[in-house]
């Protein structure tokens, strides 16, 4: 299968925790998290279409400024989700500024918030650039089932974790993964053209299978044969269950915490997870409200993902990079202890 995302850390592991998600395919991206993002450079950021805040401890948000930095002055428009407070947060920082030029750029940069609340509500404001940033068409709205995004092709879901404070952590989700074989379309004789677009947005849709789509070439000289999209699967189209990435940052081993990471990043493709601690100190991670590694890779071996990439190590254990990748590991393969430790 061809992959149409890469997900990627921000930093090295000893450093702020953040991800990239890059859309292979469209000049698109997803931001976890705003700690120090300079790695990104701004040519990646300006792809940014999303970002998801888990929460707003100084290592999570301090790359908000060089995100508005790297905005202005540019038609942009992004949305943003964080966890409660998020919106009197970002207007604070947008408020820390003087704008006593920026009206007169030519362009218009649109900050969208989004704040979720553990209830379910969230509520939803503008800040534009050409208005200095005042909070505007604020609405209150509802996330059934902790989905903050949904679009024809992904998902993005928001779980509330306890962290000493509220912290979000995130999936994404390709609904569908839709490939062209396109050695079958030559040999088939179909042209490719915007039908192919056609027929995939259709499938995406979730249309019937005797739906019939119209071949056309681009430039329109083949235009009548119809095939319907049963004999199109069947054919040339590879329709398989999409990828799924998680994002799992700050959190506490609590019961409840794990029973929500567990839901949030099952089946995950890739699963990014805390693991700031060697287990040795797992009273320390309990004092601060982070995860221990061997904690991390029970998660991932409960929640039965693909891969496990741990991050946001400790300074405390530099020099014990392979331990504690080395507690993940041990702990995301081994077969569950008799002594019953299971999902909780
Ligand atoms: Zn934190």
């Amino acid at each position: 299968m061809t992959p149409h995302f890469l997900p990627t850390l921000v930093n090295p592991p000893f450093g702020d925790p953040g991800l990239y998600l890059d859309f292979l395919f469209a000049r698109r991206a997803i931001l976890f998290d705003l700690g120090d993002i300079s790695p990104l450079g701004a040519r990646k950021l300006l792809r940014v279409s999303d970002i998801c805040i888990s929460h707003t401890h100084i290592d999570h948000f301090i790359g908000f400024d060089l995100m508005l930095r790297i905005m202005l002055g540019r038609d942009k428009e992004i949305r943003l989700f964080g966890p409660p407070g998020i919106m009197r947060q970002v207007e604070n920082r947008l408020h820390s500024y003087s704008w006593n030029l920026i009206q007169s750029y030519p362009t218009e940069f649109i900050l969208t918030v989004t704040e979720l609340h553990p209830d379910g509500s969230g509520a939803r404001a503008r800040f534009s650039s050409k208005r200095v940033f005042a909070r505007e068409a604020q609405e209150e709205l509802s996330f059934p089932g902790g989905v903050i995004l949904e679009e024809e092709n992904l998902r993005i879901r928001a779980a509330f974790l306890e962290h000493s404070i509220p912290c979000l952590a995130y999936a994404f989700e390709e609904k569908l993964h839709v490939n062209f074989m396109k050695n079958r379309l030559t040999e088939l004789g179909l042209p490719t053209g915007p039908w192919l677009s056609q027929v995939k947005r259709a499938v995406l849709r979730g249309e019937p299978d005797d739906t019939v789509v119209i071949v056309r070439s681009e430039a329109g000289d083949r235009d009548g044969e119809g095939l319907s999209i049963a004999e199109l699967k069947e054919k040339v189209l590879q329709v398989v269950p999409g990828e799924k990435v998680a994002y799992v940052t700050d959190t506490a081993f609590t019961p409840e915490n794990r029973r929500r990471i567990v839901d949030l990043a099952a089946g995950a493709d890739y699963l990014f997870i805390e693991a700031v601690f060697l287990h040795v100190d797992a009273e320390r991670a309990r004092d601060r409200a982070h995860l221990t590694a061997r904690q991390a890779g029970e998660l991932a071996r409960e929640a039965g993902v693909a891969r496990v990439i741990p991050f946001h190590f400790s300074p405390r254990h530099l020099g014990a990079e392979k331990e504690l990748r080395r507690e993940v590991a041990e702990a995301f393969s081994i077969s569950p202890s008799p002594s019953g430790r299971g999902p909780g």
